[in-house]
C-alpha cells in the first residue's frame, strides 16, 4: 500500500524551485541558465546539449552548445539535473535539494526514469573503495532494466 506523508521536507521540496537553489548557492540567474532550466523542466526524456539547442532555436533563442554544456555541468554538480549514463542525455532532478548521491533506474523499454537515494549504498561503496586505499569523491552508477509496468506487459 502506498502511504504518502506530507512532511515539512516534502513541502520544502515542492516550494523550492531550481532558481531558488541556484541563488542559494550564490549563482546568478542568467538568461541562458533560465532557458536551459526551462527546456529541462518541460521535457521528460533525456536531452543532449544539441537537443536543448534545437528546442531553444524553435523558440527563437540561440545558445551555442558549449555554453549549454557548461550550464548542464553546473546543474549536474548542484543536483538540479542528472546525466543518464546509458544515453548520455540530461534530465531534471526529481528529488531536488535532497542531499546525497542521486541514482537512476532506467527502463530500456519505455525509457521511464526512477530516481532514488540510498545512503547505505553510498557508504558501502565508499568503504569498499577505502579498503583499496581509494578516496571517493562521488559515485556514478545507474541501473538499467525493465520497469514494473513494462515487466507486467511482457
Ligand atoms: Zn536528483
Ligand atoms: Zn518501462
Amino acid at each position: 500500500m502506498l502511504h504518502l506523508l506530507i512532511t515539512p521536507d516534502i513541502i520544502l521540496l515542492v516550494v523550492r524551485d531550481s532558481i531558488q537553489i541556484l541563488q542559494a548557492q550564490g549563482y546568478k540567474i542568467t538568461k541562458p541558465r533560465k532557458q536551459v532550466l526551462k527546456a529541462l523542466e518541460e521535457t521528460q526524456e533525456p536531452l543532449s546539449p544539441y537537443d536543448i539547442q534545437r528546442i531553444l532555436r524553435q523558440q527563437g533563442k540561440y545558445l551555442n552548445h558549449v555554453t549549454i554544456y557548461r550550464i548542464l555541468d553546473l546543474f549536474r554538480r548542484l543536483n538540479l539535473a542528472h546525466r543518464v549514463l546509458s544515453s548520455g542525455g540530461f534530465v531534471k532532478c526529481a528529488l531536488r535539494d535532497k542531499q546525497g548521491c542521486h541514482r537512476l533506474m532506467v527502463c530500456r523499454c519505455c525509457g521511464a526514469l526512477q530516481e532514488f537515494i540510498d545512503d547505505k549504498l553510498c557508504q558501502h561503496e565508499s568503504e569498499l573503495a577505502q579498503n583499496s586505499g581509494f578516496h571517493t569523491e562521488y559515485h556514478l552508477s545507474e541501473s538499467s532494466g525493465i520497469c514494473s509496468d513494462c515487466y507486467k506487459k511482457q
